[in-house]
């Protein structure tokens, strides 16, 4: 047994109370404790009085698998409050509502005895489709950062550890377990490593989950750049980084990237490569100290966890109305909302008495109550009648439920129409492949406006939906997905006892053809980020693409004039701040709150920069009749973009615009400022011979060429293929094994074996997601995610096999099948 003498000084790993007894910990032991006990639990050390821990899914609420070993099926968890998604509060522009939330969250973590809350998750919505989009924030990384930086501290007051995810460049569904993600390094961090970067700093996560999916080559949690050059290096993280579930490669690489957990557990082999390399030389024993210290740190912050409230259950149902209530966009109202307490109502859709309240997946959550917006209209005491329109499954279309629908809606004022996508259109595990309504919704929106010209449609989706009938409805709230309870709190905003002030957090493109990735999406083996920092709003406006609905935008039922902007110096550096202020008065008929957005446009430069972007944002509430001063206080960050001959941020010299507005394309007031750099700096890089592209960026989706992304990404595009027949390795998934008659077989064995796990889940769209995943799933997947069951040589074998060696894939099989039985 080999011991360590040899401890790393300096790093959080020296904070431990435990770091004296890393000394007296075994190298097999000091391994082990960097693979999890099972699949919620990292590993006691009982000899040392070392407890375990138990992690469990968010980021919207608890999502605690009830059985203590720690169940893998997603239902059956226990009952916890389900907050409104990300997609959703995002809408909010409200930090301090975000930091409400993760105090609840972490309450309820306590109760549960639950020491880390897997979330918030902060992927950059790179396209409308992805089918997580509802779990992650916005398109744009400066609101990310600020609300994952207050939702991580809300959770993390209460004692409760977080782990922000899932880093990095994990953008797609599709694929998402083996594709490399090729993203140039400027907009990898102006754009999706931003949110993260301001998170970690600001909000310092107990731990970060890298993704599963390569970015530039290296899966995730071995990239040593992304890891150790970045996250550690740059950012001064000192947490503990734990891979996504199942996402492990190379072991001992992972480690020495600074990857210190592999969850789920028990993962012994892994456990013993790295026994083996420390013994070997090839891993030197301070690495493993340094990441089984960090462990044991964050174990010892979890046992200073006060001890659980009560029943935070009960207070937490009215949070979950709050919320949805400040998040609902009115994208559109020509004057039909409010709507008074006495108009005859026809009240439309399925959705009414069945909310679509929150997304599909790992973060589901097992409400605590539901409540419907049917609900909210008997509690506001609406004169309405209902009729369900269409139904849920498949397109939507039936047509008895249609024509019933349309012939209330002759006789009535006017019409409440809910609509939106069900469950199967999105989630984990898939992307979309459309941005459209079930065509059964639309077709009945678009005869329901033929009959009453009153129609309101509100939306429960977790991203963007085409609308075409928008011409035809008078108004639109975009609810997205409300939590369990909040769907009825939406009438009070559509009679007017509550006001709308969400605003966008992404952009509405008019059709997916417009998008900015729209022919470089959802690829299998590598995906190549052409449009670079074009992302969202960055694309629209610099291709001058129209758009539905654009980033920030959202109505109210009162009016705010913008004036007296105040820039606080001519001058600024990035080595001080500049504080900017603006009055908003209320000049309507209704007490409400605005969000006021702050955007910089940098100057004509020798490199591309988007047209504006998000600086800062502040969401006030203002009495009828009043006016507010909002001030920001920016940074040198503001002005900076990522030189990569640097590499670093820097300021360009120059006359910077700093616009205020009500949305990205609503800019009220502007000013400038003078900006320069006092610190270091390099050339600006100048493709405008190599990439003129980006100068002047194509519209409406069509893509830059690859030869001029290869000057800007700064290599060549390796495009790797699906592996070939007879080349299989531990890498191929599931469905590529299939070239062969044994590849079948055994890719019809792991699916059984897969689906018999999860038969219990009742739920269509859970079972879509399992299967997509399991066809997406590298072999070492699978040997990840079976708890220590299914040896890696039984699959090695299996390849061999595959590849056309069968006596020694098949010895090798038997062998692993011989251990097995004695294991
Ligand atoms: C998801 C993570 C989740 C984990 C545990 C993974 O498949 O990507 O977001 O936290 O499973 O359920």
């Amino acid at each position: 047994m080999v011991t360590s003498n040899n401890m790393r000084r300096g790093s959080l790993a020296m904070e431990s109370k435990h770091m004296g007894e890393l000394g007296e910990l075994s190298v097999e032991q000091k391994a082990s404790l960097c693979s999890g006990l099972d699949f919620w639990r990292t590993k006691p050390v009982d000899s040392l009085g070392i407890p375990g821990i138990m992690v469990s899914d968010g980021p919207h609420g608890l999502r605690k698998q009830d059985s203590e070993g720690g169940s893998k099926g997603l239902g059956n968890s226990r009952r916890a409050t389900c907050f409104p998604p990300a997609s959703t509060t995002a809408c909010s522009f409200d930090v301090k509502l975000m930091r409400q939330i993760g105090e609840a969250i972490g309450d309820e973590a306590r109760e549960q005895d639950v020491a880390v809350v897997l979330g918030p998750a902060v992927n950059i919505k790179r396209s409308p489709l992805c089918g997580r989009n509802f779990e992650y924030i916005s398109e744009d990384p400066h609101l990310t950062g600020e609300m994952a930086a207050s939702l991580i501290k809300g959770i993390q007051s209460k004692g409760v550890g977080t782990s922000i995810k899932h880093f990095a460049a994990n953008n797609q569904e599709t694929a998402r377990f083996i594709c490399d993600s090729m993203v140039d390094e400027r907009a990898l961090r102006e754009i999706y490593l931003a949110g993260f970067e301001t998170a970690v700093k600001q909000g310092k996560p107990w731990t970060v989950m890298c993704s599963y999916n390569k970015v530039n080559g290296e899966y995730a949690c071995e990239n040593e750049h992304l890891l150790r050059d970045i996250l550690r290096k740059d950012w001064g993280f000192n947490g503990v980084i734990v891979t996504d579930w199942g996402a492990m490669n190379d072991r001992v690489k992972a480690l020495k990237a600074g990857l210190d957990l592999e969850m789920p557990g028990p993962a012994s082999e892994n456990d013993q490569r790295i026994v083996e390399a420390v013994r070997d030389g090839s891993l030197s024993e301070s690495t493993l100290d340094a990441s089984a210290g960090r462990v044991l740190s964050m174990i010892s912050n979890a046992q200073k966890r006060p001890r659980p409230p009560k029943n935070p259950y009960e207070e937490n149902r009215k949070l979950v109305r709050k919320a949805a209530l400040e998040s609902a966009v009115l994208l559109k109202n020509d004057g039909l909302l409010p709507i008074a307490k006495s108009t005859s109502i026809a009240l439309i859709g399925a959705f009414a008495k069945e909310t679509r309240f929150q997304g599909g997946g790992s973060s589901r959550i097992n409400p605590t109550a539901i409540n419907h917006a049917f609900e909210g209209f008997e509690e506001c005491g609406g004169n309405f009648v209902f009729e369900e329109g269409y139904c849920l499954e498949g397109d939507g279309t039936d047509l008895l439920k249609k024509s019933a629908a349309v012939r209330l809606a002759e006789n009535k004022d006017a019409v409440v129409i809910f609509a939106g996508l069900p469950d199967e259109y999105e989630s984990e595990g898939f992307d979309r492949t459309h941005m459209n309504l079930p065509a059964g919704q639309n077709s009945l929106i678009e005869e329901v406006a033929s009959a009453n010209p009153n129609v309101v449609v509100v939306l429960y989706a977790g991203s963007p939906v085409t609308m075409p009938w928008i011409n035809k409805v008078r108004a639109v709230l975009m609810a997205y997905l409300p939590g369990q309870e909040g769907a009825a709190a939406i009438p009070a905003l559509l009679y007017g006892d509550a006001v709308p002030s969400g605003k966008l957090a992404e952009t509405f493109p008019v059709v997916l053809e417009d998008t900015p990735c729209y022919s470089c999406y959802a690829t299998r083996r590598y995906v190549e980020y052409r449009e670079s920092i074009f992302v969202g709003y960055r694309y629209y406006d610099a291709s001058k693409t129209k758009v539905l609905f654009p980033f920030g935008h959202g109505l109210s039922y009162t009016s705010f004039v913008y004036e007296n902007m105040v820039i606080g110096s001519q001058k600024v550096t990035d080595a001080d701040t500049l504080k900017v202020s603006v009055d908003i008065r209320n000049t309507g008929e209704y007490d409400a709150a605005e969000v006021v957005q702050l955007y910089v446009s940098a100057p004509k430069s020798k490199l591309f920069k988007p047209v504006r972007e998000l600086r800062a944002f502040s969401k006030v509430m203002i009495p009828k009749g009043k006016k507010k001063t909002v001030t920001f206080t920016l940074d040198g960050h503001a002005f900076a973009f990522f030189n990569v001959n640097l590499p670093g941020w820097q300021i360009e010299t120059g006359i910077y615009d700093i616009h205020i507005g009500a949305s990205s394309r609503d800019i009220r007031l502007s000013g400038k400022v003078s900006a320069l750099s006092v610190g270091k700096r390099a050339p600006i890089p100048d493709y405008t011979g190599d990439a003129p592209s980006y100068y002047s960026v194509p519209s409406n989706g069509v893509p830059i060429p690859r030869v001029q992304f290869e000057k800007v990404y700064g290599r060549p595009v390796v495009a790797s293929e699906n592996p070939r027949k007879g080349a299989h390795s531990m890498n191929s998934t599931v469905s590529e094994i299939t070239d062969t008659r044994f590849g079948s077989l055994i890719a019809w064995y792991i699916k059984r074996s897969i689906t018999k796990q999860y038969k219990s889940e009742p739920r269509e769209d859970q079972i879509r997601m399992m299967e997509a995943m399991t066809d997406d799933m590298p072999l070492r997947g699978v040997v990840n995610l079976s708890a220590g069951t299914v040896p890696s040589a039984l699959f090695e074998g299996a390849v061999s096999v595959m590849n056309g060696h069968p006596l020694k894939g098949f010895k090798r099989m038997i062998r692993a099948i011989k251990d097995m039985r004695k294991a």
